[in-house]
């Protein structure tokens, strides 16, 4: 650039900066929208033809479906897995697809993961046990990682493959058309992570007695999703944000030690073949018991069991159909019991498994709760459509598959326990047997979206948690996330955020929807809009794969509510809700014009003197103390002949009494988030009242509104929210009279109480 034309510029710049200054001294500039009830155009997707703009899936919605047939064996000599599996993938998009993406979810614990890389490292912990402290400073990294021994194309040779760390592209031959076939087959091995030194969704832990619990998941390669929103979902696996998976149908078979006991994902194929002859008979006792569990292996057997080792093995043969996962559970450790549920006139068995380390909790609650939890669930969403809900006891773990999920709560040596680890069990086992529904048949895309199925999964827990125990401490109730929303805002993100990036993960995913979600149906929507509401999305979705906007716009769509500022707020900022009482204004009646009344009447150029004896003045009252002089209505001579004049039927509609007190409340809203008003009223003879006002009272001025209250006792205290039904997080601007005792109200107080 030529000198004189950058001077020529600064000029230009010069004159127009004054310019832009001068025009903005006399007129506001103009601004954008940002009104908080204005509708989430920019937001949401378009809607088309496979998302409708119901939140529904359109008429051309198509999802992929992936079938397995498995052969796995678990070796627990060596702690290692291995297994070939043979995979028919359907194409049924309308696009032609160059590859194929497989997850590799152990490669997460390969030695050459950059998860541990990743993480910042402090000597933050200033002590170790010997276990941690062994691993971290003098073992080498464990090798968990897939060793895949061939990717074989369906005529038996190799097939050409790339793996990027936990995500392995098969490169099909041709691209596979729409509505086309691909079978091909991989086989595999791996070692077992051990839970308690490595930690884990999946893995084994080791008991003193030499015998292992194994609780075995992402044990083998799987597809991940295909679909019009992400194209392939390949995210690598961080190892927290969880996955996205196709359904399909799953033939596996397990073989194990054949001393264990094994439970799976899928109907058992071969009882006749791994299970004895009491087994079966005690099963079909089990099958007819709806009061309470029956014991397939006692407590007595399982220490029998524990006490030695068989060489053999035995092969367990499940089949499951419309599934998106597959785990299993095998010890010879386990304690076996189960019950039968009336899922609205289906039997579906609920069972438990786990040593005799987890009683007595386990064998009085495990299994109760997970019927309990298939019976609230179903009535939230829809009939649980599988035929079993597997309880496996853990004791670290808390995570879940299909049909089948790791909990964690084990009692003392002694077999004593607190209330707190007795609560935690509860609430894991109704939490993971819950997932059955969230996400694994409204199969919401974890590794995006941790609060579809964290965030729904933990409110429904809690409506299932108060109906097992109505004193439940669910931890998942508005008022339990206002010190997190309150909180440093540089440690929040908006719920509306990926899971690998989120500082405090679990108040972000679990707590603050599943909060929000509560306040919607108590306190916003009411428990009947919202049920069908949420009733319509889950059977909508139900075995496909949602997105937030399907679930957004169904809860509009089938309620008549619009709820975007709530999305938009409690879903996409980190703005929260404080709102307070700001001022109580008294006023009496008077004839005699106010300075306002004159002001007004001089604005509109109007003479109040041609209108004597026809107004009646509002004057305020100063520290609500009414002047003697003070007005009824019965004061007004036009006022009493004009309600004379009324016919019968108009006057008796009038208020009998007529109001004596009159206020007006001004309320501030110092917090972000727009949220009804709850208020509580008490009167002098000790009466309270409630009156809520919508959301949408904020619509013309976000910070502060006023109310006007007619009444005929004094108004001896205000307070916004008192039941804390909204997260208000700051309380101490919520009562009137204020608590705190240095404050502009407590003139007012006084009169009014004195
Ligand atoms: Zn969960």
């Amino acid at each position: 650039m030529k000198k004189h034309a950058y001077l020529f510029l600064s000029f230009v710049f010069l004159f127009s900066g004054v310019f832009a200054q001068e025009q903005s001294n006399e007129k506001p500039q103009g601004h954008t929208d940002q009104n908080k009830f204005r509708q989430m155009k920019d937001l949401l997707a378009t809607p088309n033809e496979t998302r409708n703009a119901s939140g529904a899936p359109g008429h051309a919605y198509t999802q992929q479906q992936v079938d397995y047939v498995m052969n796995i064996r678990l070796d627990e000599n060596t702690n290692q897995i291995f297994g070939d599996e043979k995979i028919t993938y359907h194409n049924n998009s309308k696009d032609h697809l160059e590859y194929l993406w497989i997850q590799l979810d152990q490669n997460m614990r390969a030695k050459d993961s950059k998860t541990p890389d990743a993480n910042p490292e402090s000597f933050k912990t200033p002590f170790n046990g010997p276990t941690m402290f062994t691993k971290n400073n003098l073992k080498e990294r464990f090798d968990g990682g897939f060793n895949i021994e061939y990717v074989k194309n369906d005529d038996g040779s190799p097939l050409s493959h790339s793996i990027n760390r936990t995500m392995m592209r098969i490169n099909l031959p041709k691209p596979l058309a729409p509505g086309a076939v691909f079978k091909f087959s991989i086989k595999w091995h791996y070692n077992i992570n051990d839970i308690n030194i490595d930690g884990g969704r999946s893995g084994l832990e080791t008991f003193p007695d030499g015998n292992n619990n194994y609780t075995i998941a992402q044990f083998f390669p799987r597809l991940c999703v295909y679909d019009n929103v992400e194209g392939w979902q390949n995210m690598q696996f961080w190892g927290r944000s969880e996955f996205a998976l196709e359904f399909g149908n799953y033939d596996v078979k397990i073989t194990a030690p054949a001393d264990h006991i094994l439970e799976a994902t899928g109907e058992l194929q071969n009882p006749k073949e791994v299970l004895s002859k009491e087994h079966q008979k005690r099963l079909k006792l089990a099958e007819k018991s709806f009061k309470d569990p029956v014991f397939i292996v006692t407590e007595e057997e399982s220490v029998a069991a524990g006490k030695s080792r068989s060489t053999k093995e035995k092969t367990w043969h499940f089949k499951a159909e419309k599934v998106r996962d597959y785990a299993f559970a095998s010890s010879r450790k386990y304690i076996w019991d189960a019950m039968a549920v009336n899922i609205n006139g289906k039997t579906v068995m609920a069972i438990s498994l786990y040593p005799k380390e987890g009683n007595p909790l386990w064998e009085e609650h495990s299994t109760r709760v997970v019927a309990n939890t298939l019976e609230e669930y179903s009535k939230l969403t829809f009939d649980y459509p599988y035929s079993k809900a597997i309880s496996v006891h853990s004791e670290r773990q808390g995570m879940e598959y299909p049909m089948i999920c790791f909990n964690y709560g084990r009692p003392d040596p002694d077999g004593s326990y607190s209330e707190r680890l007795k609560r935690g069990m509860i609430g894991v086992i109704t939490h993971e047997v819950g997932h059955n529904f969230f996400p694994m048949i409204v199969n919401s895309d974890e590794r995006q979206w941790t609060w579809m199925d964290e965030g729904l999964n933990s409110f429904v827990e809690t409506l299932a948690e108060l109906d097992y125990d109505p004193n439940f401490i669910t931890g998942n109730l508005p008022k339990d996330i206002v010190d997190y929303m309150g909180g440093d805002q540089s440690h929040i993100s908006p719920i509306m955020s990926h899971g690998d990036y989120v500082y405090q993960f679990g108040p972000n995913a679990y707590t603050k929807p599943a909060a929000g979600l509560y306040m919607l149906r108590q306190t916003i929507m009411g428990p009947e809009l919202f049920d069908y509401a949420f009733r319509t999305y889950s059977q909508r979705w139900m075995f496909k794969h949602p997105t937030p906007a399907d679930f957004f716009r169904t809860m509009e769509d089938a309620s008549a509510m619009d709820l975007d500022w709530f999305w938009r707020g409690w879903f996409y900022t980190t703005d929260y809700t404080d709102i307070g009482v700001k001022e109580v204004k008294q006023f009496y009646l008077t004839d005699k014009p106010t300075e306002t009344a004159k002001e007004t009447a001089k604005k509109y150029n109007m003479n109040l003197d041609d209108f004597k004896d026809r107004l009646v003045y509002y004057a305020e009252a100063e520290n609500g103390d009414i002047p003697q002089d003070a007005k009824g209505v019965s004061d007004f001579k036009f006022l009493t002949d004009y309600i004379a004049s009324l016919p019968e039927a108009e006057k008796a509609k009038l208020n009998s009494a007529a109001p004596k007190y009159f206020y007006e409340v001004v309320f501030e809203k110092p917090g972000g988030l727009v949220m009804p008003i709850i208020l509580n009223i008490t009167y002098e003879d000790g009466t309270t009242e409630r009156k809520t006002y919508p959301a949408q009272i904020w619509r013309y001025n976000d910070k502060e509104v006023s109310k006007v209250f007619k009444t005929n006792k004094r108004i001896t205290g205000l307070a916004i929210d008192p039941d804390l039904e909204t997260a208000d997080v700051d309380t101490s601007n919520n009562s009137w009279p204020r608590k705190a005792e240095d404050n502009k109200f407590d003139a007012f107080k006084n009169k009014v109480n004195n």
